[in-house]
């Protein structure tokens, strides 16, 4: 194994820890902190008028209750162990990785030549967010059953919350596919969803009616065939 790239790794990993300005363990804001602690234990002692020794501001500063502990050993192995023995072992993993997977693409691009650079980043998240316009059962109060004969019909709040949501999502520059329930085609108004289809949201079919595609009956198409079974008397469904 070939650890030369995981010893300079490691390097890098220490001097982030002990050497940038950000770091909770920078070199400075640990001398800081331990001149202040000599500093008060010092000034203690003189107070009480007591002698004033490297060995009793040690055994003042870092008790042996502490250093002897086994959670304060734990502690200190975990953060050896992350820094020193984790940096080695991984660093060298990922750079040996990275040399592998370079070596492939220069493979690759001597084979197939070189080709322009995709336009994403390193990681892309795949994530696809939709949403049906549709309206739900028991909105807006339990119990109530009337949207599943309507479901289409969107009332004013569901479709400011369509629009909103896809405002939300185009902000962060990302489109949401809505899926239509082309009842609501049948409203005076629909500037809003042709508003989100300029926006560049896609529009998908979510049938005509919430129909119930695998019915064997009429009456199981939709809810509303059977409040109003003269609709579909005489229609036959299914094979
Ligand atoms: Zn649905």
């Amino acid at each position: 194994m070939d650890l030369t790239r995981g010893f300079t790794f490691l390097f890098e990993k220490v001097e982030k820890i002990f050497l940038s300005p950000g770091s909770a363990f920078s070199v400075t804001s640990l001398a800081c902190a331990l001149i202040v602690a000599i500093a008060f234990v010092v000034v203690r002692r003189r107070r009480r008028n007591r002698t004033v020794r490297l060995r009793t501001i040690l055994h003042a500063l870092f008790p042996s209750r502490i250093t002897a502990s086994a959670s304060h050993s734990l502690d200190v192995g975990y953060f050896f162990f992350n820094t020193f023995v984790f940096s080695l072992i991984f660093g060298g993993a990922i750079l040996s990785y990275q040399a592998v997977s370079n070596a492939t693409i220069a493979g690759l691009v001597n084979v197939a030549g070189q080709t322009q650079p995709a336009a994403l980043h390193d990681i892309v998240p795949r994530i696809a967010i939709t949403l049906d316009l549709e309206m739900s059962a028991e909105y807006p109060v339990a119990g109530m059953t009337e949207w599943n004969f309507q479901k289409g019909n969107l009332d004013q709040a569901t479709k400011d919350y369509a629009v909103e949501a896809g405002q939300i999502v185009r902000e962060r520059g990302a489109v949401l596919h809505y899926f239509c329930v082309a009842r609501v085609l049948e409203q005076p108004d629909v500037t809003w969803l042709q508003g989100l289809a300029e926006a560049g949201h896609p529009i998908g079919n979510h049938t005509y009616d919430h129909v119930y595609v695998l019915a064997q009956t009429p009456e199981e198409v939709q809810f509303r065939f059977r409040r109003s079974p003269w609709l579909t008397a005489g229609i036959r469904v299914g094979p």
